[in-house]
């Protein structure tokens, strides 16, 4: 059965996860700290059974910040450069 729009965040595995963990908090964010928190974001994605979707979504409304679909926004810039 087909998912319509946002039906798949009902599914996300980052769901009663730490939001700080997939949006930086602090602007001024080290890129040692950004690194870490976002691998620990990227883990729980890895696992998501609605990866596609997220990503799809992300890409659709062109998210400007944070982790979706496990990619963040310069990985997700760097995809449309290249699709
Ligand atoms: S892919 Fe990551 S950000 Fe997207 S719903 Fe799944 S866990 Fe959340």
């Amino acid at each position: 059965m087909a998912m319509t729009s946002m039906d798949w965040s009902s599914a996300a595995a980052c769901r009663g996860s730490e939001g700080s963990l997939f949006y930086s908090a602090d602007s001024a964010e080290r890129k040692e700290d950004r690194v870490e928190r976002e691998l620990l974001a990227k883990r729980i994605c890895a696992g998501c059974g609605v990866r596609e979707d997220c990503l799809r979504a992300a890409l659709d409304r062109h998210e400007t910040y944070g982790i979706w679909g496990g990619l963040n926004e310069f990985e997700r810039r760097a995809l449309t450069r290249v699709v």
